[in-house]
């Protein structure tokens, strides 16, 4: 989709960075400890790469958000902390679910830049360095996406896709194949901090920050080690957040196919008049009066279920209840930002 502000970079043409950014990269992390090892070995030997190569200020480092897990996932984001000064970590006081990891990461950590991604190490970390070039020159938001799906399964693809197509058609800006890999600057999360919006749909929500935006293209690895963390029940409902949050058309849709309907009964009436005044013909009989019922009965039902889901939306966001708490924090990474 094209959009204003939005043009795939052409890195040939980039020149050197000139005063590189403190890059705070922002992981939810919820189950993962079959992951935590490698991503981390990984991740380091990366950013000191970055680091030392002039990319990255010194200072950058690794923010992971332990969003409630039952495993060994923090005891062992508290040990990669006392053991690398660039690895910090953030614990939610419970499960919130992936946006509200992410937003609390983005919320907390440090640095001129921050980078979200997920722990697997699905997302090519090759990216990390371009978008922060995407920065350099300008930019406040960059997206990455992803350039094909061929390591999806056949269903995730269909899917997924079919799902950025169905968004597009109710009116709904979002990045197409443009998950919750990202740059955002300082300036960027600072404005996001306003958005008080109780259901979350970060990928929905950086489109309305505005600013000027690139795209980074990338390709989507398998996942490294363990099981995805976001079941079809999980997937569905971030799926139903996006449409709900951004758009009332299935609301209006309600009214459209009530408009029909009653269109339809009107011509029927005719119909059954005409049949009456000026034929010798009988009216048909049973299927005729109770097909309809039954088909008016389950139109009415899901309209009011649809209602219902918007309603039970203004009902939850009325609450105002924060969206997720703090347990504990540890790392080099917050001391920094204390001392200062
Ligand atoms: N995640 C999270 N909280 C949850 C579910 C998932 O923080 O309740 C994290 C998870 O640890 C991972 C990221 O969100 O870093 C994406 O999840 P996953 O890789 O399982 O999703 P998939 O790639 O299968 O869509
Ligand atoms: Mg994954």
């Amino acid at each position: 989709m094209e959009l204003p502000g939005q043009r795939l970079l052409d890195f040939s043409s980039i020149e050197e960075i000139k005063v590189p950014p403190v890059v705070s990269l922002v992981l939810p992390c919820y189950n993962e400890q079959e992951v935590l090892p490698e991503t981390t070995r990984r991740l380091l030997a990366l950013l000191r790469e970055w680091i030392d190569s002039g990319q990255m200020a010194q200072g950058s480092g690794i923010y992971y958000v332990d969003d409630g897990s039952r495993d060994n996932t923090w005891p062992m984001i508290v040990s990669y902390a006392a053991e690398h000064k660039e690895v910090s970590g953030i614990k939610l006081s419970r499960n919130r679910g992936h946006q509200n990891a992410l937003l609390c990461g983005l919320m907390t950590a440090p640095g001129d830049v921050l980078v979200s991604l997920d722990a697997d190490l699905q997302d090519d970390l090759e990216a990390i360095p371009k978008m922060v070039k995407a920065y350099c020159t300008g930019s406040e938001v960059v997206f990455a996406v992803r350039s094909k799906r061929s390591t999806d399964t056949w269903f995730k693809r269909v899917s997924a896709e079919g799902y950025y197509k169905l968004l597009a058609f109710l009116g709904v800006q979002i990045v197409f194949n443009h998950a919750d890999y990202r740059l955002l600057s300082r300036r960027a999360v600072e404005t996001l901090r306003s958005y008080e919006e109780t259901h979350l749909f970060l990928r929905g929500i950086v489109m309305q920050l505005g600013f000027q935006t690139s795209v980074v293209e990338f390709e989507r690895a398998e996942r490294f080690a363990g099981e995805s963390k976001y079941p079809l029940r999980k997937m569905l409902a971030l799926a139903w957040q996006g449409v709900t949050s951004f758009t009332a058309y299935p609301l209006r849709m309600i009214t459209g196919a009530g408009m029909l309907v009653s269109f339809g009964s009107m011509l029927l009436a005719a119909w059954a008049l005409f049949l009456r005044l000026f034929t010798e013909q009988a009216l048909p009989g049973w299927a005729s009066v109770v097909l309809p019922m039954y088909f008016l009965g389950g139109v009415q039902l899901l309209s009011l279920g649809v209602i219902g889901e918007y309603l039970a939306k203004v009902y939850e966001a009325s609450k105002k209840r924060p969206r997720f708490h703090v347990d504990r924090v540890v790392g080099a990474g917050f001391r920094r930002k204390l001392d200062r």
